[in-house]
């Protein structure tokens, strides 16, 4: 029985390793099929940017023999690329892009259509960018080795973001990819969800934004494999902070913001400037709530981080810093001082080249206009308003409703009603478009979240449901292994007889149940076999002596008689053996032989009456099967046994209707 286990489990290992001896050879013979040492040179020299105009040389000779592929193209193109020849160069990703085929590799797919929307939107060809966008989207997600490239997809989908609906077309393409792309790794999801989230409030989706946002915090804070996970966070927290400040929730953004700064900076200090700016906008907030001396507070944590800013960032916080300790002198109407800051700002704006901060010029200004309006020099600070209203329109920062509000207190302060009524209107018809735009948003949102939540809930219903019926189906598994175990064991034990191994009366009753059709109109032959005197060789030899006796008895037989012939022991020390498919007169044979095995055995019996050896008596009965109760049966063959013990003992007599006493009464 332990020996079938055995098997089996040795069975299902076996199948198992060979299963994966199939799927890494197969990878192993994929990858070395891929392996052109020409384009995997191309490929880590792209990945790591240093691709030289002389190694592209080189390659294109090593090309050239195969003037019309799209790897000539290719090579081709990325030297007008390189060369800022954008044209040339999207005529040849073009012709590559015609010409790849599903199986060339990824990276040629992909970097071809990276190529060639830059160099199209380096042109200003804007009208297929989507469409090819999509498309090398699609190799990536095909792609196990690009699939996780997040820089790639980002540096794609920013080939769009120029275009009218541009934002709208790249927020739909990561959101496909993020659905559809099996095997994205968490930190790509938290990276897509980011992007995304970027975009979404770019267009003023707010609420989506937020949703991807909380999406992309929560599988940082539940995942343990999202390396920089202190910096995500902080990320994170940042960007629902900016959402709550753009949607003026400047409790719930100082809040956010203060999470953030509370979590401890990551190893590589990246998220410095981040919370550098985060500081800036919980100040920024505190004035807008017109609590001056919290955002005096606050702009003092800005020392933990200036020293440890990159060069680029010190001079945009400095300058930002300036700005807001600027209002807050506004509103202690220490005019000269903010005037002195904001000069020193805009020294510092005029030589900031490289800028990681936005719009810094637009907040100045604002808050010089305010210093004017302060200083009721109404004519400069209404020119100001008006340049900045320009700037906040084309640049979308949204400063529309605060701009149209100060005007119209300008020329309230100037009592031109006119204009005042005016810019009244204009601030009216803001408050109301936000508002809309909110309420639309908002609708929008909760269909999302209430779709989101309903997947959610069926996803962990299917996940139960599978644990479930995997468990059942062990559960099942095992049962069955133990039932038929356990009716193997006890079959065997309630078949056999403890002391002589042989079956007992209850094997024969199932085999005759089992074999009565098969047996039916066959030879069969039933031998009775009785020990001689046994009752006196118990009483002189003792019991135990007498079960060995048995036992030996029992060997005897079986040994006499082939495999699968039945022999039973029917009662204390009366055996049955029932034999089929053997011609009639070789039972005489069988009874011979085990007389002389027996005889061999030399079992000594000296209280024998017949013998000083152990001897036996025989009855025999020969017949055609033809479904009688085989205890009938045994009956003939144990008048015959009658009759041979009547006949003297230690001999066999065969059952014959004359002789026998049984059917003679
Ligand atoms: P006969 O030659 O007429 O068969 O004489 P006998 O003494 O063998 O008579 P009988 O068959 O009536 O006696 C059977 C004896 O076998 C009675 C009982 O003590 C003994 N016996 C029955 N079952 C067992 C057993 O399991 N172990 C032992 N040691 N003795 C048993
Ligand atoms: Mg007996
Ligand atoms: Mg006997």
């Amino acid at each position: 029985m332990k020996k079938i286990y055995l098997k089996a489990v040795l069975i299902i290992i076996f199948v198992v390793l060979i299963l994966i001896g199939i799927y890494t050879f197969s990878h192993k013979h994929l990858s070395l099929a891929r392996n052109n040492v020409i384009l995997s040179y191309m490929e880590s020299s792209l990945q790591n940017e240093v691709f030289h105009s002389e190694d592209l040389e080189k390659l294109n000779d090593a090309l050239s023999k195969e003037p019309y592929s799209p790897e000539h193209y290719f090579i081709s193109g990325y030297q007008d690329y390189l060369d800022s020849n954008y044209e040339q160069a999207a005529e040849n990703f073009t012709s590559a892009a015609r010409l790849i085929e599903d199986s060339d590799p990824a990276f040629l797919k992909i970097y071809t259509y990276i190529f060639l929307n830059e160099s199209l939107q380096a042109k200003g060809y804007s009208n297929i960018l989507a469409e090819n966008c999509r498309i090398a989207l699609s190799y990536m997600s095909q792609s196990p080795q690009y699939k996780n490239n997040m820089d790639l997809c980002w540096r794609l989908t920013n080939t769009l973001l120029d275009e009218p609906e541009g934002i709208e077309q790249g927020i739909q393409l990561l959101e496909y990819y993020l659905a559809h792309t099996k095997g994205l790794s968490n930190e790509s999801r938290v990276r897509l969800e980011g992007n995304i989230g970027r975009l979404e409030s770019l267009v003023e989706l707010y609420s989506e934004a937020l949703y991807y946002y909380f999406d992309a915090f929560h599988i940082v804070a539940t995942h343990d494999d999202v390396p920089d996970n202190l910096y995500y966070s902080n990320k994170l927290l940042i960007c629902i902070g900016d959402i709550d400040y753009a949607l003026e929730e400047y409790t719930s953004a100082i809040s956010y913001y203060n999470s953030a700064l509370w979590l401890p900076l990551d190893p590589e200090n990246k998220g410095a400037t981040d919370k550098a700016l985060a500081v800036i906008n919980v100040c920024q907030s505190y004035i807008e709530l017109k609590q001056y001396d919290h955002a005096a507070d606050a702009i003092k944590q800005l020392d933990l981080f200036l020293p440890i800013l990159p060069e680029n960032a010190k001079d945009d916080i400095e300058i930002l810093r300036n700005h807001i300790l600027a209002q807050i002198l506004i509103e202690k109407k220490d005019f000269e001082g903010a005037s002195r800051l904001l000069d020193e700002a805009v020294t510092l704006l005029e030589s900031d080249t490289d800028a990681i901060s936005f719009d810094k010029d637009v907040f100045v200004g604002l808050t010089y206009a305010n210093l004017y309006k302060e200083q009721k020099q109404y004519d400069k600070a209404l020119s100001l308003y008006e340049e900045i209203l320009q700037k906040s329109l084309s640049r979308r920062i949204g400063l529309e409703k605060s701009l149209y509000l100060r005007i119209a207190e300008i020329y309230q302060s100037k009592n031109e009603l006119e204009n005042y009524s005016k810019y009244r209107e204009l601030y009216k018809a803001e408050l109301i478009r936000q508002n809309k735009i909110f309420t639309k948003d908002y609708v929008t949102f909760s269909e999302k979240l209430y779709e989101y939540n309903l997947l959610e809930a069926k996803e962990k219903r299917q996940q139960f449901f599978i644990i479930f019926a995997n468990l059942i189906i062990l559960a099942a598994l095992l049962a069955i292994v133990l039932t038929i175990w356990y009716l193997k064991k006890w079959k065997n034990l309630s078949f056999t007889d403890p002391l002589t191994g042989l079956s007992n009366r209850t094997f024969l009753k199932y085999y005759m149940e089992k074999n009565e059709k098969r047996l039916s109109g066959k030879p069969i032959s039933i031998l009775m076999i009785d020990i001689d005197y046994f009752k006196k060789y118990n009483d002189n030899y003792g019991h135990i002596e007498g079960d060995r006796v048995i036992k030996e008895v029992s060997n005897t037989l079986k040994s006499c008689v082939r495999k699968n012939d039945v022999v039973i022991r029917y009662g204390g020390e009366e055996m049955v053996i029932l034999i089929t498919d053997i011609p009639m007169n070789a039972t005489e044979k069988i009874a011979q032989k085990i007389q002389n095995h027996l005889a061999e055995k030399n079992i000594k019996h000296e209280y024998s009456e017949v013998s000083d050896k152990l001897t036996i008596s025989m009855g025999i009965y020969n017949g055609e099967y033809q479904g009688e109760n085989i205890y009938h049966l045994i009956d003939n063959a144990d008048s015959a046994l009658y009759h041979a013990k009547e006949n003297g003992r230690n001999q066999y007599q065969i059952f014959s209707h004359k002789n026998s006493p049984v059917s003679a009464s």
